[in-house]
């Protein structure tokens, strides 16, 4: 459907109520109907209404996915392409997705529960990130090394080959794309299997690539669950390289199969517990507390990047921590077809009860909760914020992936630091001051991907070019973005031509 997005919340329902997405899974360039009739519900959480039944493929369809991929990769129709004609038609699935933004940005909201105007805005992202792969994988060298004139050395950077993918439901298809594009560009194929609440927009994408250009066999999605379809994509032995996002807890098992089959590669990023720091000298209190509060309410807190750690200096935590729950009042909680909605209901019923039960733990416990003004609606529980949380309690240390953040108060930029690294986590931080040289002291010394001294994290590295990000401890490792992230998708390998002399 290529079609301008709706300007009404009536038009978006208008429109929703036409759609049928096709749930099949695209396998060797086609879709493919599953070899059984077992099948798994879509259900849109702002409704509870069903928005497709895909197949529950499992090892057969993945089997006969890595088939596909296996003989695309062996054959050379991919990566024996020239860089730059790869390039190419990654540009046209980037226009592709762009003119089937609406359908796309549509397919999100109803999976997942994500504001449309926050789906729209992450359809350009992941459009733009796909341009940005395509364009460093064109600028990708290798090296000729010193050696006797009778030889000519090289060193190459190679497509790992097989490239599987298991992605989330947060964004569903940005997620992907992050995975795809630079596995694509740098020549690999690729079997993906998306977020079982999530699969349809990716389904929707293989099409799209197909009509780009891309040869039959080099991407391929598998709807499914993920201790089935999941695990057989991480078992498999002809899978080179697998790449995940998500839980810990299943980045942990995807370890375990890599171990117990063919060893390979592996590219994780997994959860975190990013902290926020505030100094004592940061300025203007009202647009922190505004900043604080959007670093960790996006997507209803269901961001892997998400600031849900409040490091705050102790003559400012009191009042600050205060001000950031009325702030989180800016995010409008509504239908997330409304496009004046910047909150949707969390993704699912079960995600909704699993932050409940944080937030009742955690009261329980005996810590003060400051509410949000705008309260909770429909599957989202009220925004809150935890004051004087002790660094070791569930909230401070647990992934919760909802509106929740736990404040804990500092008396020095050491103790600043060894808060804001302790946690298993390490994956995004920010350091919020007024002296730069400060700012940056304090940012050098803290163990996470990415690290920012005022400005929000929230989807840089996605805002800026060529960044790139790779985790410390439990969330994960293998870069992501940038040059460093296609070489991730690729190997060294040297190469000597013996010249007779
Ligand atoms: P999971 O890690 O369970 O799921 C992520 C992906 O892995 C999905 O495609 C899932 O399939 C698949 N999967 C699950 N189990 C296996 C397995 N045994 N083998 C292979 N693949 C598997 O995360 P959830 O979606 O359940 O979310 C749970 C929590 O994880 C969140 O609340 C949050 O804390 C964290 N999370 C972090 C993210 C991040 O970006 N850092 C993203 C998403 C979640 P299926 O959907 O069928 O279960």
């Amino acid at each position: 459907m290529t079609l301008p997005p709706p300007t009404s919340h009536q038009d978006w329902q208008a429109l929703a109520a036409r759609l049928t997405p096709d749930g099949r899974p695209f396998i060797g360039g086609r879709r493919m109907e599953a070899h059984n009739e077992r099948r798994f519900d879509i259900v849109n959480p702002a409704d509870g209404r069903t928005v497709a039944s895909p197949p529950r493929c499992g090892a057969v369809e993945i089997g006969a996915a890595v088939a596909a991929a296996r003989a695309a990769a062996d054959g050379g129709v991919w990566s024996d392409l020239p860089a730059t004609r790869r390039a190419d038609i990654l540009r046209a699935l980037a226009r592709a997705i762009e003119t089937h933004g609406t359908e796309l940005a549509l397919l999100d909201t109803l999976q997942m529960g994500l504001p449309v105007s926050l789906a729209m805005d992450d359809i350009g992202l992941a459009a733009r990130k796909l341009r940005e792969a395509a364009a460093g994988a064109e600028r990708l060298q290798g090296a000729v090394l010193p050696g006797a004139p009778s030889s000519l050395a090289l060193n190459l950077r190679v497509p790992q080959g097989v490239v599987g993918a298991i992605t989330p439901w947060n964004f569903p298809l940005f997620v992907a794309l992050g995975k795809i594009g630079p596995a694509l560009a740098t020549g690999n194929t690729v079997v993906l299997k998306p977020s079982e609440l999530a699969p349809l927009a990716c389904l929707r994408l293989a099409d799209l690539a197909q009509e780009a250009g891309l040869p039959p066999g080099v991407l391929n999605v598998v709807p499914g669950l993920g201790a089935e379809a999941g695990q057989a994509l991480a078992s498999h032995r002809d899978v080179d390289m697998l790449s995940f996002t998500g839980s810990t807890a299943t980045g942990r098992l995807l370890m375990h199969a890599s171990a117990d089959t063919n060893l390979k590669a592996l590219h994780l990023e997994l959860g975190g517990k990013s902290p926020q720091v505030v100094l004592d000298d940061c300025g203007d209190l009202d647009a922190l507390a505004q900043a604080l509060a959007d670093g960790f309410m996006f997507n209803g807190g269901q961001l892997c990047v998400a600031g849900s750690r409040l490091i705050i200096a102790r003559e400012l935590a009191a009042e600050l921590t205060h001000r950031v729950a009325e702030k989180t009042a800016r995010w409008r909680l509504g239908h997330p077809l409304d496009p004046a909605t910047t909150l949707g209901p969390l993704a699912s019923a079960a995600q909704c009860a699993r932050v409940q039960r944080f937030i009742d733990r955690a009261e329980a416990a005996g810590l003060a909760a400051h509410r949000s003004p705008c309260g909770g609606g429909a599957g989202m529980p009220a925004p809150v914020v935890f004051a004087d949380v002790p660094p070791d309690a569930e909230i401070a240390q647990e992934e919760v992936f909802g509106p929740v953040a736990a404040a804990t108060p500092f008396d020095s930029d050491d103790e600043a630091v060894r808060l804001a690294n302790g946690t298993r986590y390490g994956l995004v931080a920010t350091v919020w001051c007024s002296d730069p040289a400060r700012g940056l002291a304090v940012a050098r010394r803290i163990r996470a991907g990415a690290v920012t001294v005022n400005a929000r994290t929230g989807h840089a590295p996605a805002r800026t070019v060529d960044a790139s990000l790779e985790p410390f401890g439990e969330s994960g490792f293998g870069a992501e973005g940038g040059l460093a992230g296609l070489w991730a998708y690729t190997r060294a390998r040297h190469l000597l031509l013996n010249l007779p002399g």
